[in-house]
């Protein structure tokens, strides 16, 4: 049994204008201590789905349907009282900006602690020994000094190793982060992206990473799922996701990877907008973005289905195989000519 099943999840919300399908039949799961990177442009669905497992979404404009299976248990139907205890305990979520998370008018100790002490029936002394202990864990240096230090005396990135702290408290199956370092800078994504990691082996959680950036999934993640419009367009191993994409949108996120030798004017981007959720186009709803557009394309709605060698990867588009092979080659060998070159001018 997965850690975390999501079979044919769907979100909408009711608006003024009509109804959002802002997720729209996702399937996946989490194996216990792997990472999951869900990826795809703002408003593909991907922070509502965790929103919606999470039972965080407004319920009185929201209609769900589908099943988020944790340890085997619905969370979409059990009770609000089993899905606090849930989400207290065995869930724990980190958000792109800490300052929203954590009280201003607070020491980072002080709200640590309380965070301990609200789900741990433990003396405040060893509340606040495990608050030290977990400082030190994500690697805030002079931790039992700057544990008497506000939010604001924290640097954006030490911010986010605070978040990490308070989300690891209870030592969580499951941590969700959503977008967690895009507020920072590469050095620093770097050094958190790697902290995640080394702490995901320490203490043994699963990780779903949200991101809009291919290069933070390659980082970190064991499976991949490729959002659009509300829908998975593909889905793999990170193995198989990087040596052998399938979808023509996959090959435009990693063609759109900032290059090394590239400034901000020359990073290639997708041409176009991502659909309104509202009225999706008919037939494939990347089909007005994409290069590879056919007649079939625009009448004819692909289904997400495996890749002949791979069953395990799933994609969903009508171009042939053989096309998508060569494709797929053409921009893995652009990448690595353009690899080797960096490393010679480097
Ligand atoms: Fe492009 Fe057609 Fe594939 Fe959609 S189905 S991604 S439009 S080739």
């Amino acid at each position: 049994m997965s850690l975390l099943d999501v079979r044919e999840l769907r979100t909408s919300f009711r608006t003024d204008d009509g109804v959002v399908k802002a997720v729209d039949g996702v399937s996946f799961s989490v194996e216990k201590g792997q990472t999951l990177g869900i990826v795809g442009e703002s408003g593909c669905g991907k922070s509502v789905t965790c929103l919606t497992i999470m039972g965080l979404n407004n319920r009185r404009n929201t209609i769900t349907s589908g099943e988020a299976l944790f340890n085997g248990e619905d969370l979409l139907t059990m009770s609000s009282r089993r899905l606090r205890e849930i989400r207290g305990n065995d869930v724990a979520m980190i958000f792109q900006d800490p300052m929203t998370s954590l009280n201003p008018v607070h020491k980072i100790g002080r709200q640590l602690v309380e965070a301990i002490l609200l789900h741990r029936d433990v003396s405040k002394k060893v509340a606040q020994a495990r608050a030290l202990e977990l400082l030190k864990a994500v690697g805030i240096p002079r931790a039992d000094r700057r544990i008497d230090d506000y939010p604001h005396q924290f640097s954006g990135g030490m911010r986010q190793r605070v978040m990490i702290a308070m989300a690891l408290v209870n030592d969580p199956d499951l941590l969700i982060a959503d977008e967690p370092t895009t507020a920072l800078d590469v050095t620093t994504q770097a050094q958190i992206l790697t902290l995640m990691s080394r702490l995901q082996q320490e203490f043994g959680s699963a990780i779903i990473i949200i991101t809009h950036d291919l290069g933070v999934v390659a980082e970190v993640a064991h499976e991949v799922v490729v959002m659009y419009a509300a829908q998975i367009v593909e889905r793999g191993t990170a193995d198989s996701i990087f040596s052998r994409p399938h979808h023509p949108y996959t090959w435009g996120l990693l063609g759109s990877l900032p290059r090394l030798d590239a400034d901000v004017e020359r990073l290639v981007q997708i041409p176009g907008q991502p659909p309104s959720l509202l009225n999706p186009p008919r037939g494939c709803r990347f089909h007005p973005r994409c290069p590879y557009v056919m007649d079939i394309c625009r009448a004819d709605h692909p289904d997400l289905l495996p890749v002949t060698a791979d069953p395990e990867h799933l994609q969903r588009c009508h171009l042939d195989e053989e096309t998508k092979d060569r494709e797929a080659e053409k921009l893995l060998a652009g990448t690595l000519a353009q690899a080797q070159a960096q490393v010679r001018t480097g």
